[in-house]
């Protein structure tokens, strides 16, 4: 099975979902709907908080009233929908590269030649060590998708609680997330550029930016070679 399949199972399994393409990210859907990485759909289950994350998302103003906490929701369910989307909308971006992406064009999960991202297995491998950067998103995607699957970290159930380290857990998945966005932007820019999704990464890492820093979930730092980036896709707000 390809990683491409292999990441479409992966999907179909999580638990926040629903085959809905009409509730799909709309800046996303467009496009991709007619480009290969179609296969991929969006899920998730909890429509209600969704729309309300997606009613307005088309301008930058909106975006930044789009991320932030509705009244009376709950702060993890708010980042556990949130999270599954950004992984749904990685997984369409890398999916529509992978072509691109093997352990012969990409030995190593780099980001430009001066990042390079380990990964780290405990409690089987606590010591961190390189990948090539298939092998790294896929471990990365299989991970995040084991979590999603788990009841007892992303409850099925609005209203059901999170365990006390969901918060901690979800600040390693967006920093991990964030990886794929910046091995694309670094290494597959020309790729995803050819097949014209160039503006749909663009807004996916600005709608992923603005999410990440309306709670801190991630340190400038993390932001890597895509620092400057980044901090000008918010200073243009
Ligand atoms: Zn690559």
């Amino acid at each position: 099975m390809s990683f491409f399949q292999n990441l479409n199972t992966h999907t179909l399994k999580t638990t926040r979902a629903f085959k809905n393409p009409h509730a799909q990210d709309a800046y996303l859907q467009n496009e991709l709907s007619e480009s290969r990485s179609a296969a991929y759909p969006s899920y998730s289950s909890h429509n209600k908080i969704r729309s309300y994350a997606e009613q307005s998302l088309g301008s930058d103003s909106a975006l930044q009233q789009a991320v932030k906490l509705p009244r009376d929701e709950s702060l993890q369910e708010w980042y556990a929908v949130h999270v599954v989307d950004f992984y749904n909308q990685l997984n369409m971006l890398y999916g529509s590269i992978t072509e691109f992406c093997s352990p012969e064009t990409c030995p190593r999960m780099l980001a430009t030649q001066e990042y390079e991202y380990l990964w780290q297995d405990p409690p089987a491998n606590s010591k961190p060590y390189p990948l090539p950067a298939p092998q790294y998103i896929e471990k990365l995607m299989s991970w995040c998708q084991q979590n999603f699957d788990d009841e007892n970290v992303f409850p099925a159930k609005m209203g059901q609680p999170f365990p006390s380290s969901f918060d901690t857990l979800v600040k390693t998945m967006f920093k991990r997330l964030f990886r794929v966005y910046a091995h694309i932007y670094c290494h597959h820019f020309d790729e995803i550029r050819e097949l014209g999704l160039g503006s749909h990464l663009n807004t996916s890492l600005k709608h992923f930016v603005v999410f990440v820093e309306e709670f801190g979930l991630i340190k400038s730092r993390d932001y890597g070679p895509l620092e400057e980036l980044c901090k000008g896709m918010l200073g243009q707000m």
